[in-house]
């Protein structure tokens, strides 16, 4: 029998930020494992989920919350964070619709104040009028900063406040300030967390540091406390599926999986699912359910757990068959007792659809673009555009010969646009050739601002 489905989800926070800010860090030291070490180019490139269960929190918490006349009461079975990569593909995490996220932090390096890439987090946090805190990181690089020793329980900000000398703690607030007239420049109203009149009005800014773990005791208290508070209604777990295909991965053992995030509602091993496809809509049964053990990461290598029911928010990875062609970015839909499979066939098409379409240039001319996911293809035609390039073909997927030739149009219309800008997609050797005879340049990085880089460098040299 299925034990109890609990009243509340975990709310699902999305870690955003300039590059080198300490994204990652913060995420691992609240894991204390070392993912960060095993990335290309340090840098974050696919999109992991970890769930942080109530009692991590709590035991973390308690200093903080032990000496409170009331006791903060733990609702929520734990925070669900999305370590989303710096700029790319955010806005196409969405859930039918609805942001995926809950809440967001916002990782400010406090030595460099508000960075261009956080200025675009913000600009589409407020589009989406999703709340966030602000972590105020690295507070550690403050002049003749004391840190606590190592522990396993983080020390609370202000323990280490009293630590600290005055001159010290004068840069800290001389470079807080900085960054208040920073978000105030831009619209926003900040606070130190602790001094924060309204958290209606003004965004909270919890001074932290990755390597030693101070302040990460606040972040994960303000970040229950929140959501709590403002949003108990959504956080109810609904009976209705929430979910987003993040990636799609194969495993030995278990052939090609599907690693999803799970927003709203239960699902089931044996559930009749439908996912978008390449090469059109995916019908399949899930064959097993499974997550990595609480406290690592999807993207880590684990022994998985089986389960039978899976409750929001988490992040699963789904084993079925048919899974191959299945495209990151979009949503996951169950076959429920009254749904026409027709229909949901045609919702999770969708999404594909109306990138695709909208991307292609009527005049005929531009530049050939692939990528991985429909999320990082559709953040690369957004640069393209802010770019003013234009674009005469998309795919996900490897380059194929195909997609060389159709690029090899422009070298008669447009010789700057013969070319394929590949993201985190595969080249194989024998197609390299053929590009470079057909004299198609093709750029290939696995980091995306890398890749627009590599490109403008190109369209530079080629005006000349
Ligand atoms: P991301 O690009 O935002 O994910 O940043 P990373 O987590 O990769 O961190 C970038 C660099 O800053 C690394 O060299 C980290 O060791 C360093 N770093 C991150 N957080 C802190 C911190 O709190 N204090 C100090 N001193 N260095 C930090
Ligand atoms: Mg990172």
């Amino acid at each position: 029998s299925e034990p109890e489905r609990p009243k509340y989800r975990a709310p699902v926070c999305c870690v955003m930020g300039h590059v080198d800010t300490g994204k990652t860090k913060l995420l691992d030291k609240i894991r204390r494992t070392n993912v960060q070490t095993g990335e290309a180019g340090g840098i974050t490139q696919q999109i992991g989920a970890t769930f942080f269960p109530a009692d991590a929190i709590e035991r973390q918490t308690d200093a903080l919350t032990r000496t409170a006349k009331k006791k903060m009461e733990m609702l929520v079975p734990g925070l669900l964070v999305i370590d989303t990569p710096g700029h790319e593909s955010f806005s196409n995490l969405r859930s039918r619709g609805s942001s995926l996220c809950d809440i967001a932090i916002v990782v400010v390096d406090l030595m460099h104040g508000i960075e261009p890439q956080c200025v675009e987090s913000l600009e589409m946090l407020r589009k989406n009028k999703t709340p966030f805190v602000v972590a105020l990181n690295k507070i550690d690089r403050c002049y003749a900063w004391k840190s606590p020793a190592d522990s396993p329980i983080y020390q609370p900000f202000k323990v280490s406040q009293k630590e600290q000398e005055q001159a010290t703690l004068n840069e800290f607030k001389a470079r807080t300030n900085d960054v208040i007239v920073q978000f105030a420049e831009l619209g926003f109203n900040a606070a130190l967390y602790y001094e924060n009149p309204d958290y209606r009005t003004h965004i909270s800014l919890i001074p932290t540091s990755a390597h030693t773990g101070e302040g990460i005791p606040d972040l994960l208290l303000m970040l229950v406390q929140l959501t709590q508070r403002m949003m108990a209604k959504q956080l109810y777990l609904q009976p209705e599926l929430e979910a987003t295909v993040l990636e799609v991965k194969a495993v030995p053992g278990l052939g090609t999986t599907i690693d999803i995030i799970l927003v709203n509602g239960s699902i089931r091993e044996g559930d009749e699912i439908v996912v978008c496809g390449m090469e059109g809509p995916i019908h399949t049964k899930i064959r097993a359910l499974l997550t990595p053990h609480p406290m690592k990461e999807l993207r880590v290598k684990t022994p998985y757990q089986h389960h039978k029911v899976v409750h929001a928010a988490q992040g699963i990875k789904i084993s079925a068959h048919n899974l191959e062609n299945a495209v990151a970015g979009t949503s996951l839909l169950v076959v429920g007792p009254d749904d026409d499979v027709e229909d949901l066939k045609e919702e999770v098409m969708e999404d594909m659809e109306t990138v695709l379409e909208s991307a292609v240039d009527k005049s005929g001319e531009g530049v050939f673009v692939k990528a991985s996911t429909l999320g990082s293809l559709e953040a690369l035609l957004i640069f393209l555009q802010s770019e003013g390039v234009p674009v005469n073909g998309v795919g996900l997927g490897p380059i194929h010969k195909k997609d060389v030739n159709k690029a090899a149009i422009m070298l008669d219309r447009k010789p700057r646009y013969a070319c394929i800008l590949a993201f985190n997609v595969a080249i194989a050797p024998d197609i390299q050739l053929y590009a470079n005879q057909r004299g198609v340049t093709c750029f290939t990085n696995e980091t995306i601002y890398r890749l627009e880089e590599e490109f403008l460098r190109y369209l530079d040299g080629k005006k000349q």
